[in-house]
C-alpha cells in the first residue's frame, strides 16, 4: 500500500516565515494546510504553491475553534502579528491569537495526536539583563507596557504549550526566534530591516530610534527555516533558542544598509519607542549542540539578497 504523505497544518502560513515554511513542507512531499486570516500576511507569499494539490488554504482566525477533517501530523503555530508597529495596532488581536490561538492549536494537536510546534520569540527576555539570552533565563518583561501584549501572550503560549505536554503527553516543540529578516517581509511591516530597506531605497531619511546604540542579532530566513525544520524533528520539547549571534547596533545596521543600498540618505534620530529592548543577542549552545544547527549566512550577504528582493517586488 502506498504510504500516506505526511500532513502539516500551518497556522499564520501565508506570513513571512510561515509562507516560506510551507514551501519546504511542500518540497519534501508533505500535505500542508495553511490557516491565515490575513491580518498582516499576504496572498502574494503563498499564490505559488495554490496550484498543487497537496497545498490547501483555509481563511480562518485561529481565535476562533478550528475543525480539520482528516489526519492531522504537525501543528505548527506561527499565526501572531510579530512586528512591534502591527501589535501595538492589533493589540487585542495579539493577546488572543496567543492564547485563544495557541489553546486552539494545541486542541487540534491533541485531538489528532500531532506533534505541535510553537513560534515563541527572544521577547518572551523582555528587556534583558542577562547577555547573551539564554533558554534558561526567565526575562525581564513589563506586562503593562505596549509591547507587554505581544510578549505576555507568547509567555502565556510557552505556559501553555508545556502545561499540554506534561498534562496531556503532546509531543511539544517551542522555538525562540530571534530577529528574522529576507524576501516576503512587508515594506510597511514596521520592522528595522523593511523599514530601512525602503528608506534606503526611495532616497527617505533612515530613522533610527533613540541614540542608535540598542543592540539586535539579525538572522537570515533560510537559516531560520533550517533550525525550525531540524527542531521540528528532534526530540525536544523545551524551548531552544534559534538566530545569528553576530550582534550589531541600530546604528551600525543603517549604516551597512546605506552601504549595500548605494543610497544618498542620511540618518535622522527619532524617539526610542517604550521599553524597547537596549540589547538581544542569542545563546545558541543548545540549538548547536542537540540540533547541529548554526547559521550560515552572513549578514552583508543576506542583506545583499534582501535588498535585491525588495527592488524587484515593490509592494
Ligand atoms: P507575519 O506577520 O509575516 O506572519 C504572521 C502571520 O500570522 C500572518 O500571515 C497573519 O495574517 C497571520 N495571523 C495573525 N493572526 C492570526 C489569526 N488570529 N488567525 C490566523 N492567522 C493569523 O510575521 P512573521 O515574521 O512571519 O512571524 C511569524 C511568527 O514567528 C509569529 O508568531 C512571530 O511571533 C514569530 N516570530 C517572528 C520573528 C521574526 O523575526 N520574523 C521573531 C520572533 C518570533
Ligand atoms: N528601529 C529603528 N528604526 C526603525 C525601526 C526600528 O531604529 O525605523 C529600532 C527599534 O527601536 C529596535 C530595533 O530597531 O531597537 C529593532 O526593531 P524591530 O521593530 O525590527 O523589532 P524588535 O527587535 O524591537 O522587536
Amino acid at each position: 500500500m502506498p504510504q500516506r504523505k505526511k500532513v502539516a497544518l500551518i497556522t499564520g502560513g501565508a506570513g513571512f516565515l510561515g509562507s516560506h515554511l510551507c514551501d519546504q513542507l511542500i518540497e519534501r512531499e508533505f500535505k500542508v494546510l495553511c490557516v491565515d486570516n490575513f491580518i498582516t500576511g499576504n496572498i502574494k507569499n503563498v499564490k505559488h504553491l495554490l496550484k498543487y494539490k497537496n497545498f490547501e488554504l483555509i481563511k480562518h482566525d485561529i481565535s476562533n475553534e478550528i475543525k480539520v477533517p482528516g489526519s492531522i501530523d504537525y501543528v505548527l503555530h506561527f499565526a501572531s502579528p510579530a512586528s512591534p508597529v502591527d501589535y501595538l495596532n492589533y493589540p487585542i488581536q495579539t493577546l488572543k491569537v496567543g492564547s485563544r490561538g495557541t489553546h486552539h492549536s494545541l486542541g487540534l494537536a491533541k485531538i489528532k495526536k500531532a506533534v505541535f510546534f510553537l513560534a515563541s520569540t527572544s521577547e518572551c527576555y523582555g528587556d534583558p539583563q542577562e547577555h547573551p539570552q539564554k533558554e534558561t533565563y526567565w526575562g525581564h518583561v513589563n506586562p503593562i507596557g505596549p509591547r507587554g501584549v505581544y510578549d505576555e501572550a507568547k509567555r502565556f503560549a510557552e505556559a501553555m504549550t508545556m502545561a499540554y505536554h506534561r498534562v496531556h503527553k503532546i509531543d511539544t516543540k517551542i522555538i525562540r526566534i530571534f530577529n528574522t529578516y529576507g524576501p516576503r517581509m512587508r515594506v510597511k511591516d514596521g520592522r528595522v530591516v523593511p523599514n530601512f530597506i525602503y528608506q534606503a531605497l526611495h532616497h527617505e531619511p533612515l530613522t533610527v530610534f533613540g541614540d542608535g546604540k540598542q543592540t539586535r542579532s539579525f538572522c537570515f530566513y533560510s537559516d531560520l527555516i533550517d533550525g525550525i525544520l531540524k527542531l521540528l524533528f528532534s526530540g525536544i520539547h523545551g524551548p531552544v533558542n534559534v538566530g545569528n549571534p553576530g550582534e550589531f547596533t541600530i546604528l551600525e545596521f543603517a549604516q551597512l544598509v546605506i552601504k549595500l543600498s548605494g543610497t544618498e540618505s542620511k540618518i535622522v534620530y527619532n524617539p526610542l519607542p517604550v521599553d524597547d529592548p537596549k540589547q538581544r543577542r542569542p545563546d545558541i549552545t543548545l540549538a548547536r549542540e542537540a540540533l547541529n544547527w548554526e547559521p550560515n549566512v552572513k549578514l552583508e550577504d543576506g542583506l545583499k539578497q534582501t535588498i535585491a528582493w525588495f527592488k524587484e517586488h515593490p509592494r
